[in-house]
């Protein structure tokens, strides 16, 4: 049966040409970067002209992306660095934060006494900037703050500009997780001033176990992992050569093509938005996934209007991947922690939460076919 998969917010298909690249790396480019015998120093050039090519497209130093096996762990880099090294005693975040992000931050409150302060939300999701302004404003407590750019389970998007300057304006420091955004969405860290954002090459189509954390220059974050000096000391342990390489040479695919790309896929999720409020009466779009502006493209939230636990077990019989934006653990199913927080008891109770997540390799056949899939199984 050929599969339908809508889960790239999930991961996505390695391209063919970035697995090239990497068993190309794999069969000649063996050496230790940091051995210093020629093999050595050829494998470190792969490391640095990638950092480079990160470093050009987010306008900042290379110096400042420092290679890690994914997006968890520079969010936990940063996080907990932040608060060991740059004297962080206060962390503003929100609830609805990726659980790596989440996790960190309850870990650094009960380690280390940090005192931490949810945003409230509203019922599509959003934070209140003017909240997090007052809440600067109010103390003088070393703050780091840490919003994620783009939700990964209902796709709204920060505004990462407004959010950066309220807190230079009053001395905090500024973390995004922008595993669900870099290559993407055009990111210019010379012009939003962003102190820490981090990257995992798996959401565009690059391997698994390779990442970077953006660390700005001014700030003095220390090792997480202790050992060698590889990746100026921040980070010890021989570098993921072969990961970097997939890495690189998917984030080079994806902002070469991102115009290309990101209106191919707005597309397919107005297809989707279109043809799913047709044939499903009463479905409910989650967050903002129906305003471009402030929604993700590649990623669209639904409730279908009755409760079905079952359903993502139904189309993955029918050869559909999606994510049903809930976990399932001993049998029972979990509300998402997301919309958990966002939508009212009677919506949880009535509704079956499903995210559709596409990438350009998804086509309007691929929606026709859930879609299909979804008026069979829900009996309309
Ligand atoms: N942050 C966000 C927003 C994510 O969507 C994910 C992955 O699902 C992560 C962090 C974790 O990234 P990784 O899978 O590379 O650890």
């Amino acid at each position: 049966m050929e599969k339908i998969y809508l889960d790239n917010a999930a991961t996505t298909p390695i391209l063919d040409e970035v697995i090239d690249a990497m068993v190309a790396v794999m069969k000649t480019n063996y050496g230790n970067p940091s051995s210093t015998h020629s093999l050595g120093q050829e494998a470190k050039t792969i490391l640095e002209e990638n950092r480079r090519l990160i470093a050009n497209e987010l306008h900042v130093s290379p110096a400042e992306i420092i290679f890690t096996s994914c997006g968890t762990e520079s969010n936990n880099l940063i996080i907990k660095s932040a608060v060991e090294n740059l004297g962080v005693e206060r962390i503003i975040t929100t609830e609805i934060e990726h659980k790596c992000v989440y996790e960190a931050v309850l870990e650094v409150k009960n380690r280390n006494g940090v005192e931490v302060v949810y945003l409230k939300l509203n019922e599509k999701g959003d934070v209140n900037l003017d909240e997090l302004e007052a809440l600067l404003k109010s103390s003088d407590k070393v703050t780091l703050v840490t919003l994620m750019h783009a939700n990964n389970e209902i796709g709204n998007i920060l505004d990462l500009e407004k959010t950066a300057k309220i807190c230079k304006e009053n001395n905090a420091y500024l973390h995004s997780d922008t595993v669900q955004t870099m290559a993407h969405v055009k990111l210019d860290f010379s012009q939003i001033p962003v102190d820490f954002a981090s990257c995992s090459a798996h959401k565009f189509h690059g391997p698994k176990g390779a990442g970077f954390a953006f660390i700005r220059k001014s700030t003095h974050l220390r090792a997480q992992i202790h050992g060698g000096t590889q990746e100026r000391s921040l980070r010890a342990g021989t570098e993921n050569v072969v990961g970097i390489a997939g890495l690189g040479k998917a984030f080079a695919i994806s902002v070469d093509h991102m115009e290309q790309f990101s209106a191919q896929i707005q597309e397919v999720k107005d297809y989707a938005i279109a043809q799913l409020t047709e044939k499903i009466p009463g479905i409910l779009f989650n967050g903002r996934c129906t305003e471009k502006e402030r929604s993700l493209y590649t990623l669209l939230s639904l409730s279908l209007p009755s409760m079905n636990p079952l359903i993502g077990l139904q189309l993955d019989i029918k050869g559909i991947a999606v994510s049903q934006g809930s976990a399932c653990s001993s049998g029972a199913a979990k509300p998402s922690s997301v919309l958990s927080k966002i939508l009212t008891e009677e919506v949880q109770q009535s509704t079956t939460p499903l995210r559709v997540s596409f990438s350009h390799q998804t086509t309007k056949q691929d929606i026709d076919v859930l879609v299909e899939a979804l008026v069979e199984i829900l009996g309309l």
